[in-house]
């Protein structure tokens, strides 16, 4: 095992749009093959075909092209050396009906006739005797399968065409014990264990067959899953150990859970936060429902993808800020918690800010502009530059600019009524036709001037600037709040701010 290529899989089932629970394990992935110069595998699990949604698979493939973390093999990244990646392909190559042979030639897997009212009526009189209703060493001595049946029987059944699934063979009372990497030394009776459906009555493989199968063949050094997946792990190693392929078993680490905001039980995709539970918008056309994606709502891969790492696994220092680089660097298994991660809206958007701050005005310019342009505003790229520079501070997202900051592109046509009721009278007004006129004879227009300009006249009129700050800014901009006052003023320039300030006072009453 020491020396094994590091090799981690993400193996998604197409089962719907891919949520941030699983983009994490995806990333958790990642990191660890980047670090270690490993493997990133996709492999889509779909072997479940009544549970395959449309257009789930392309969502997978394009969420982790977004979030930046690509695998370097597997569906939509070029295959690789153990194409196919995609299970209901790989089921043409035999290999699950060929380990599934393997399986029952040395008894530890067995023919199940049962029908499924069959099954169901052993566990409703299991469930009616409160005793655990699984299928397993005990109850499967009362049901219709190959080791309760003569090889006779068996015959004639399968010549006929019987339907027939092939199970585990759990021993009855054995301790299974298994390592992982999160969770230490992990050790269960088997006696807990039911006897796990291998291969299905149209010859698919279960994803306990065939995950085991793939991952053998593919060569896979880790498999890190999310927590749920836990109680099936004991069967997982029965397989390996019945194969004879202990060593080709990966180290498994189970992620913890991502919990609900305020710790209450898993955090559920119709979650109501208002931060998105998917990486991008996604509609799932069996129920119609629709999720809105990181990506529409206006985060950024880089602030999606930091605050994911820190569900769960921590840095041992207080750093909070990580490139994906950064990340690789840092991350390990040992530094992932056991106990559940509790999903925060407020700090989610604070990294978006955080994101939002370190982008120069150029680049923020360039995520502006199709907004301006949808509000069919055209400006100068060097003025929408400065405007972005005055907004960021406040915002989290490039999507609030519009709303924090139209009044640089359209004049106001209403002025907040709380500021003029509070505010606007015959002094005040007199004050903001003074500054106006004094204005008109500054030679350059800056913010320090401005400013200066701002308080000399407010001293001249014998009022306090303090008093006439805000409506001052609401006769710009029709609002109360926003950036630094003078650099707004010094942005909007001479004409437009007497102008402006003309039109106010003409304008409120
Ligand atoms: N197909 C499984 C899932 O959808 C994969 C679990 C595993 O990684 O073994 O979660």
């Amino acid at each position: 095992m020491e020396n094994r290529r590091v090799r981690l899989r993400f193996a998604p089932s197409p089962t719907g749009g891919l949520h941030m629970g699983g983009v994490r394990t995806a990333l958790f992935s990642y990191l660890f093959a980047k670090k270690h110069k490993g493997d990133f595998i996709l492999r889509i699990e779909d072997t479940d075909q009544t549970r395959y949604v449309n257009g789930a698979e392309e969502y997978i493939i394009n969420a982790l092209k977004w979030c930046g973390i690509e695998p370097n093999e597997g569906v939509g990244f070029g295959d690789g050396p153990h194409a196919p990646y995609r299970q209901s392909e790989r089921k043409e190559l035999g290999i699950y009906a060929k380990y599934a042979q393997k399986l029952i030639d040395s008894g530890h897997a067995y023919y199940a006739f049962d029908t499924t009212e069959e099954v169901d009526e052993m566990r409703k009189r299991l469930e009616a005797a409160k005793v655990a209703s699984q299928y397993n060493a005990v109850t499967r001595q009362t049901m219709r399968n190959s080791t309760t049946l003569s090889e006779d029987e068996v015959k004639k059944l399968m010549d006929a065409g019987t339907p027939y699934v092939v199970r585990l063979k759990v021993p009855r009372n054995e301790e299974i014990r298994f390592h992982d990497i999160i969770r230490g030394w992990v050790v269960v009776n088997s006696a807990q264990v039911d006897d796990k459906v291998l291969l299905k009555s149209d010859g698919m493989p279960t994803y306990h067959l065939a995950h085991i199968v793939d991952d053998i063949e593919m060569e896979v050094s880790h498999a890190v899953r999310g927590e749920e997946w836990l109680p099936s792990a004991p069967s997982h190693v029965l397989i390996y150990r019945y194969l004879g392929m202990e060593d080709k078993m990966p180290l498994l680490a189970h992620l913890p859970l991502i919990l609900k905001p305020d710790g209450n039980g898993k955090l559920s995709k119709r979650d109501k936060s208002g931060i998105p539970m998917f990486p991008l918008d996604w509609y799932d056309e069996r129920t119609g429902e629709k999720y809105a994606g990181y990506r529409e709502t206006g985060f950024f891969p880089e602030a999606f993808i930091n605050m994911l790492s820190m569900l769960g696994w921590n840095p041992g220092t207080t750093q909070e800020i990580f490139s994906l680089d950064e990340l690789v660097e840092a991350f390990s298994f040992e530094r992932v918690n056991k106990s559940g991660a509790k999903f925060d809206p407020e700090k989610t958007k604070w990294f978006n800010q955080q994101y939002l701050r370190k982008k120069t005005d150029a680049e923020l310019a360039v995520l502006f502009t199709p907004i301006l342009k949808e509000h069919n505003i055209t400006a100068d790229p060097a003025f929408v530059e400065n405007v972005c520079h005055l907004v960021k501070e406040k915002a989290h997202f490039v999507s609030e600019f519009w709303k924090d900051a139209s009044y640089f592109f359209i004049a106001p046509t209403a002025y907040d009524p709380e500021v003029i009721k509070k505010r606007w009278n015959e002094q005040s007004a007199g004050f903001i036709k003074a500054v106006t006129e004094a204005y008109k004879n500054l030679g350059t227009f800056t913010a320090a001037e401005t400013e200066a300009t701002f308080k000399a006249t407010a001293e001249a009129q014998g009022i306090g600037a303090g008093q006439v700050m805000q409506l001052f800014r609401v006769c710009l901009s029709g609002v109360g709040g926003g950036p630094m006052l003078f650099e707004m003023v010094e942005l909007l320039g001479k004409d437009e701010v007497i102008a402006r300030l003309e039109k106010a006072v003409d304008s409120i009453k």
